[in-house]
């Protein structure tokens, strides 16, 4: 199950943060990464005009790239909308669905994974819970899936297709759980919603379905927009990894961006921009609120690689120069075994010093600041661990700084210390994951 789960507020750094969990197993708001907004009200760093001419990229290391495990996507895509009559939101949604479907946005963030637009369809009627009783009013992760294979031989769905990505937009008289009771409400765990995938039994066809939540708002968003965001989230995943238990596809990182997984609360394309308030916006000519993905080709360009950018966006960012591998233990794993990830080795109590890589993709309008946390909502003992110096505060690209990392103790809850390398401009900031082990 890929879940999109909640925000946290951070008093420590006094700006929200989000954090919408997908893992391929379920993740509570708890243990998901969460990180001050990538920027806040500030418009985008504009390339200067004129100043383009011979401009050369700064040399830095590599930003990851989402690996696929060789699963299918959907090239040809067909998304059903299931809606509630008794839901205000359900005629809104459904037409967000289709809109989005046909988007350039869409285009941009999964064209390069080799999925096609989808063909959206709604089942004729949208379903009547207050007065069939068709769900009741607690709903399990297993009674949805029997809920839709059910309904492949009653005509309601169409016959079972696995090309189809389900979607099913629960109203919140409904509640939706993990487990058979409302004890595993998925909203009381900051979940908004997931997608997952399960085999027919009479067709024995992979089912990818995807349940979205009316549970609670985003900061400044409405309820509509918070579920407009969500299912766009769980659109583009669900068409680049529709097959997350037996065939998963884009979902994934190389072994050398192991530290990321630490932060990020999956590792599917939607999930690597989901924690950056830059991710959530409006398309004009779209008109409903959606969430950037993470583009390979960004990525590999050295563009910000959550997309689609806006038009003239700089991107900017300080790169650490890794060469160790730390270890560190999941705080919400029972395993004894440690999980080794990049990062930089210091013992507590000494101090390293480490290089620096800043790179632009255009000329930005003056130099950057760069600047470090440690996580205020994923370290234990909350911003105490560590502190920072550096050679100098601020560059452009193509500059090479250096800082200095003091470990005065070890986070008791990873043991080993979540650092965010920022660079600020304008108001502007762009992260970066520093692991420190010890
Ligand atoms: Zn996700």
């Amino acid at each position: 199950m890929r879940v999109r789960a909640s925000f946290i507020f951070s008093a420590i750094v006094g700006l929200m943060s989000i954090s919408i969990g997908c893992g391929s197993k379920m993740s509570s708001s708890s243990s998901s990464a969460s990180i001050s907004w990538q920027f806040s009200s500030a418009a985008p760093e504009l390339a200067q005009a004129g100043s383009g001419a011979g401009f050369v990229m700064g040399a830095h290391v590599g930003i990851p790239q989402v690996q696929t495990a060789a699963g299918a996507v959907l090239a040809t895509p067909k998304i059903k909308v299931i809606t509630f009559t008794e839901d205000s939101l359900g005629t809104p949604l459904k037409n967000m669905v289709s809109a989005f479907a046909a988007s350039a946005e869409l285009t941009e963030m999964v064209s390069e994974y080799g999925v096609g637009a989808p063909t959206v369809t709604t089942p004729t009627t949208s379903i009547t819970n207050a007065t069939t009783g068709v769900l009741p009013a607690v709903v399990s992760d297993t009674a949805i899936k029997a809920y839709i294979s059910a309904n492949f031989s009653t005509g309601f769905l169409g016959a079972a297709d696995d090309q189809t990505i389900y979607i099913i937009m629960f109203p919140s008289s409904i509640i939706v759980s993990s487990t058979a009771t409302a004890a595993g409400d998925f909203c009381k765990q900051g979940v908004l919603g997931f997608h997952d995938q399960y085999v027919d039994g009479s067709s024995g066809k992979k089912i990818a379905y995807a349940v979205i939540l009316h549970c609670f708002d985003f900061p400044g968003l409405s309820s509509a927009d918070t579920m407009t965001t969500t299912t766009s989230h769980e659109i583009v995943e669900a068409l680049t990894d529709p097959y997350v238990n037996s065939a998963p596809a884009y979902a994934g990182l190389a072994s050398s961006y192991s530290n990321w997984g630490v932060y990020m609360p999956g590792l599917e394309v939607g999930d690597m921009c989901e924690l950056f308030q830059s991710s959530i916006y409006t398309p004009v000519a779209l008109g409903y609120s959606i969430q950037r993905s993470w583009s390979n080709v960004a990525a590999a360009a050295g563009h910000n690689p959550c997309v689609p950018t806006p038009v003239g966006a700089v991107y900017f960012n300080a790169i650490p120069v890794l060469t160790d591998t730390v270890s560190y233990y999941d705080p919400t794993s029972s395993s004894s075994t440690p999980i080794t990830a990049s990062g930089v080795t210091i013992a507590v109590g000494s101090s390293r010093t480490i290089a620096l890589q800043l790179f632009s993709d255009a000329p930005t309008s003056a130099n950057w600041t760069v600047s470090a946390f440690e996580d205020p909502n994923m370290t234990y003992t909350h911003g105490a661990d560590l502190s920072f110096s550096f050679d100098s505060t601020t560059g452009s690209n193509g500059s090479t700084i250096h800082m200095t990392i003091h470990v005065l103790r070890q986070d008791v809850y990873w043991s080993a210390e979540p650092v965010w390398i920022v660079s600020t401009l304008n108001g502007v900031k762009y992260y970066w994951p520093l692991l420190i082990g010890n």
